[in-house]
């Protein structure tokens, strides 16, 4: 069996962003709280007992809290479920949630070397000491049997491979740690649960869906995709920002080169949006986008909703 526990669902920012009075915010500090989102983050269990968390988030503390498959075992003073993070990317919204998992439970960090080194390179995250935390080097197109802390097998295995994408937006114009060649900044992830053969795909950063992705797409039971903006100028238009999706490494979800037309027709049983910025319409219910990408099968899902494979 395979769980997964959608824990944030938003982009960059969540939803609302501190700064931000677009209309999306200002509903979700007002008449519409469900519309609350916290940023992108997955958990993966193939027991039930001891999770994965697919990127640690900025707002991983109040995703813990409401999550209780995720909370210490009962009776015991310090337990966490939490045999480790593998993450996708180097960005402040995949990692920063590390600073919250300080406290000196064992877990492994898997990430790409050109992450690893970004971790290296900020010193804040030697927080996590090298005794408790494992740092664990994952390569594209290996797949790896994640083990728990005492060395038992998770049950899992994953297969990270490369998709179109960028480096992290703090280090544009700056030397990257971990070198200039752009493989392994942006991983997807293929999850699978050794014992029943169940699996899904992880994408919550794609700037382009390639031949490629959709021939390994094809036939899926399960897709997380990137859902952060609705059209590639929508930061522009709206007056938010300067970015284009593109620009920010995100496909849009429409459009004729979008995720919704990309992937249509791939016979991919059931598509999630995730990573989903709070300028994008189609979180609103009542949007016209909102039902188009329904009409086309996508699901944008609220924190803490679980499925079982
Ligand atoms: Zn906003």
């Amino acid at each position: 069996m395979l769980r997964v526990v959608v824990l944030g669902a938003a982009a960059g920012g969540g939803v609302p962003q501190w700064n931000c009075g677009c209309q999306v915010c200002r509903k979700a500090r007002g008449e519409h709280p469900e519309l609350r989102s916290t940023q992108a983050s997955i958990a993966v269990s193939a027991d039930g007992e001891n999770w994965y968390l697919v990127n640690a988030s900025p707002d991983l503390r109040q995703q813990l809290i409401a999550t209780p498959q995720l909370h210490p075992k009962a009776g015991t003073l310090r337990h966490s479920p939490i045999a480790g993070v593998i993450l996708t990317n180097g960005e402040i919204d995949a990692v920063a949630g590390l600073l919250s998992m300080r406290e000196g439970s064992p877990f492994a960090i898997y990430a790409h070397e050109k992450v690893l080194a970004i971790l290296r390179d900020n010193s804040i995250f030697n927080v996590l000491s090298d005794k408790n935390v494992k740092r664990v080097a994952i390569a594209v197109d290996r797949a790896f049997d994640p083990a728990l802390p005492g060395g038992a097998p998770s049950g899992l295995e994953i297969l990270p491979f490369t998709v179109p994408g960028k480096g992290a937006w703090y280090l544009e114009g700056k030397a990257h740690p971990g070198g200039d060649n752009g493989a392994g900044d942006t991983l997807g992830l293929h999850i699978r649960d050794k014992a029943s053969g169940k699996h899904f795909y992880f994408i919550a950063a794609c700037a382009e869906v390639t031949d490629t992705l959709k021939s390994r797409l094809t036939g899926a039971p399960l897709l997380f995709f990137d859902g952060t903006v609705w059209r590639d100028d929508e930061l522009v238009v709206a007056g938010l920002g300067t970015k284009t999706g593109k620009g920010m490494g995100h496909i849009s979800m429409s459009g004729a080169a979008g995720a919704i037309e990309s992937l249509a027709g791939l016979d991919i049983d059931r598509k999630i949006f995730l990573h989903i910025n709070n300028s994008n319409p189609a979180l609103l219910k009542s949007s016209a986008e909102r039902k188009i990408a329904e009409g086309a099968g996508w699901q944008i899902p609220a924190d803490g909703t679980e499925i079982v494979l």
